[in-house]
């Protein structure tokens, strides 16, 4: 069974640990599988690229890695604090809350 995680595409989060620690950026993608997110402008990785069609002169490209889960937190979208993520169940659904100020996170 694939896992859940507490962070989806599309959150905003703040790293709490590493070399970007404190910076905040959007989830881009998520892989729950490996728990791991890429996040917006975190873990920038440069990539070497082969010319081509598009590309021409080939070269260095930057680009988000994949960074775990644990290394960063949640930003709440109702107090705009970083938090840990609670969770309930409202008619079967899980609910994601914000553990700062327990309102839901959609
Ligand atoms: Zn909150």
């Amino acid at each position: 069974m694939a896992k859940s995680l507490t962070i989806r595409k599309g959150d905003r989060v703040r790293v709490i640990s590493g070399k970007d620690k404190g910076k905040e950026g959007k989830v881009l993608r998520a892989y729950p599988e490996k728990e791991r997110v890429v996040v917006e402008n975190v873990h920038m990785m440069k990539k070497h690229t082969r010319p081509s069609q598009k590309n021409r002169q080939g070269g260095i490209i930057e680009m988000e890695g994949t960074i775990h889960v644990s290394n960063v937190m949640l930003i709440c979208p109702s107090c705009g604090e970083a938090t840990r993520v609670g969770r309930r169940r409202d008619a079967g659904v899980r609910v994601r809350t914000c553990k700062k100020c327990g309102k839901d996170i959609a």
